[in-house]
């Protein structure tokens, strides 16, 4: 299974695809995971992306897709893999469908999920994140049990710099720019499943998601 969880930074993919992983049995790949270790590893890539990424700025297409081809390329991919913040242009999604028919592969599924501004806000900013293990939380909807300690390892949580008020109002105003034209995008070609998010549980959410998914 092949699928793309599009939607608004603080829409939850992140959550999501931690439980959907499991359902499925295949690796997410998320872009802004990926980025975030090549920063904290100081690699070229991170420091090519580390100041767009501090702005809430979309990092270059070219930089993000060379990437994207060479991660579905790795062995953990074959049974497919779930795609978590790419493509987040036009652009991105025209050189993945170039990728996958080099690669023989099939698109199953898009996810649009849809959750409204003032909760996205909300979550934004209460969002908090593993150090050590990448681990999602939130103070006001997923409380880590121990304060500032992730359940998963212990690692310390760290609110991201990207986090801040002035940068989440940036990543939406991107988000509504240059990432929504792909609903029109994906719905054209009849591979999109709109799924609201914006209430209730987070398993309920899940289950809604898998079965717009499906299973193969
Ligand atoms: P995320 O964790 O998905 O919110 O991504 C954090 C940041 O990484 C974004 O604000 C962008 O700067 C960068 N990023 C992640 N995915 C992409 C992408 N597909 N295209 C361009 N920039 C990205």
């Amino acid at each position: 299974m092949i699928f793309i969880l599009l939607g608004p930074p603080g829409a939850g993919k992140g959550t999501y695809s931690s439980k959907l992983i499991d359902i499925y049995k295949i690796p997410q790949i998320s872009t802004g995971d990926i980025l975030r270790a090549n920063v904290k590893e100081g690699t070229d890539l991170g420091r090519q992306a580390k100041d767009y990424m501090d702005k809430g700025l979309l990092v270059p297409d070219e930089l993000i897709v060379a990437l994207i081809e060479d991660r579905i390329q790795e062995k953990d991919c074959k049974p497919g893999f779930l795609l978590d913040g790419f493509p987040r242009t036009v652009e991105q999604a025209d050189a993945l469908e170039f990728i996958f028919k080099k690669n023989k592969l099939t698109l199953d599924k898009v996810v649009n999920i849809i959750v409204e501004k003032d909760v996205l806000f909300k979550r934004l900013i209460g969002r908090r994140m593993c150090k050590n293990c990448g681990g999602n939380y939130n103070v006001n909807t997923l409380p880590p049990k121990v304060e500032g300690k992730c359940d998963k390892c212990g690692g310390e949580l760290y609110q991201r710099t990207d986090d801040q008020p002035a940068t989440i109002e940036n990543r939406l105003s991107v988000y509504d720019k240059q990432t929504s034209p792909l609903i029109a995008y994906y719905r054209k070609k009849n591979m999109l499943a709109d799924i609201q998010a914006s209430s209730g549980s987070i398993d309920d959410i899940v289950k809604n998601i898998s079965e717009a998914v499906g299973k193969k």
